[in-house]
């Protein structure tokens, strides 16, 4: 039997930090250390399928603190870090920005000099590595004709979320050019699925269609998302972080562009199958067209060829099995979302700069 490796994920108690807690600890070759904050979007009932594991560890944390990020990398012997923590939703970055900065930025500066002192400690391991997780949003707008983001697309960012994603990124390549960390990024397009906090327009679409309120669309709808089940990037985080090449960066995405009016759709119609309306009618009817987000990026497409070919990863869910698979599990887990709808976040506008 090999010995299990030691993965610090940071950010571990959020939508897709949760996800990748559960597949680390499913395949058994793991053991965890999540690292969280838990600020608004962090929630440690996502983690209730792992957290009797003897092999998962939570520890309450901030990025941020550079000291007492060394010491958990230290006792716990951590071996790979999978670096997720973020503020990540754009709406609340047009809103207020600074704490982008804060933890975004300087965050991931933090974790980067404790990362590189306790990889000197060890003796510099080749095979150590520091993931950054970070977002196709770095890239920028796509015309609708435009071919898909690749490796080498220049950054562009657009509002103060992805423009805080594109710094870190650049932060992580310097420790890596300069210090020779050995770190590995990958660009990731918009992820859905369970246990997605319900300020996003899957989760948010369901809830408050459920609830009988009104299904926001910005502007005409038309903008254009590349959707990405978050199990499918579970399974290509784990491959990146263990066999993607250091210094490199790999784009992920789940081929399945839509546009926003057509997800919204969808939704409506798997749910028309699954809990018709008592009313009668469609959930489209609830459907409401609403002011455009500032800068609000038209198109978004990742090409996924290099981890396809180099690490073997390919997406297993359609736009359309996935959803369906989303819709089901927020029509079974209301003991997961309701507490956040009653708690502080009811599905209200965000992001309207002033
Ligand atoms: P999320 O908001 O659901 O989770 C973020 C987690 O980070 C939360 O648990 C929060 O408590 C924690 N956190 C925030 N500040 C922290 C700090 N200072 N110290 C420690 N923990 C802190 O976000 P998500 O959607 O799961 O995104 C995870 C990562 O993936 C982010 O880096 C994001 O930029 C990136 N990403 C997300 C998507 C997407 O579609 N959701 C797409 C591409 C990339």
């Amino acid at each position: 039997m090999t010995a299990k490796s030691t993965v610090m994920v940071t950010g571990g108690a959020g939508f897709i930090g949760s996800a990748v807690c559960r597949h680390l600890i499913g395949t058994g070759n793991y053991r965890v250390i999540n690292v969280d904050k838990l600020t608004y979007s962090g929630n440690l009932a996502s983690l209730r399928d792992v957290e009797a594991s003897p092999d998962y560890r939570f520890v309450r944390g901030d990025i941020c603190d550079q000291a007492a990020m060394l010491d958990i990398l230290r006792a716990e012997h951590v071996e790979r870090i999978l670096h997720l923590a973020a503020e990540s939703h754009v709406d609340r970055s047009i809103d207020c920005p600074d704490i982008f900065v804060t933890t975004n930025v300087a965050g991931t500066v933090s974790l980067l000099n404790a990362a590189l002192a306790w990889w000197r400690e060890l003796g510099q391991p080749a095979d150590f590595r520091f993931h950054h997780v970070s977002t196709d949003e770095v890239f920028g707008d796509l015309d609708f004709d435009d071919s898909a983001f690749t490796e080498q697309t220049a950054y562009a960012p657009s509002s103060p979320y992805s423009a805080s994603k594109a710094a870190a990124d650049h932060f992580v390549r310097a420790w890596s050019t300069t210090y020779g960390l050995p770190v590995v990024l990958s660009n990731t397009s918009n992820n859905y699925g369970p246990y997605h906090f319900p300020e996003k327009l899957i989760p948010l679409v369901i809830l408050n269609a459920l609830e009988g309120k009104p299904l926001p669309v910005y502007g005409e709808g038309r903008n254009v998302r590349d959707w990405l089940y978050v199990d499918d990037h579970a399974r290509a985080l784990e491959l990146i972080l263990t066999r993607g090449k250091p210094g490199e960066s790999y784009n992920v995405g789940g081929r399945c562009e839509r546009s926003n009016i057509a997800v919204v759709q969808t939704i409506c119609d798997v749910l028309d199958a699954r809990r018709p309306r008592s009313g009668g009618g469609s959930y489209r009817d609830q459907i409401s067209f609403v002011a455009d987000r500032p800068g609000h990026d038209r198109r978004y497409a990742i090409d996924a060829s290099k981890i396809e070919a180099e690490l073997g990863w390919q997406p297993t869910e359609t736009f359309e099995t996935g959803i369906g698979k989303t819709v089901d599990w927020f029509l079974a887990n209301e003991w997961w979302w309701q507490p956040i709808r009653d708690g502080g976040y009811a599905g209200e506008r965000l992001g309207l700069a002033g």
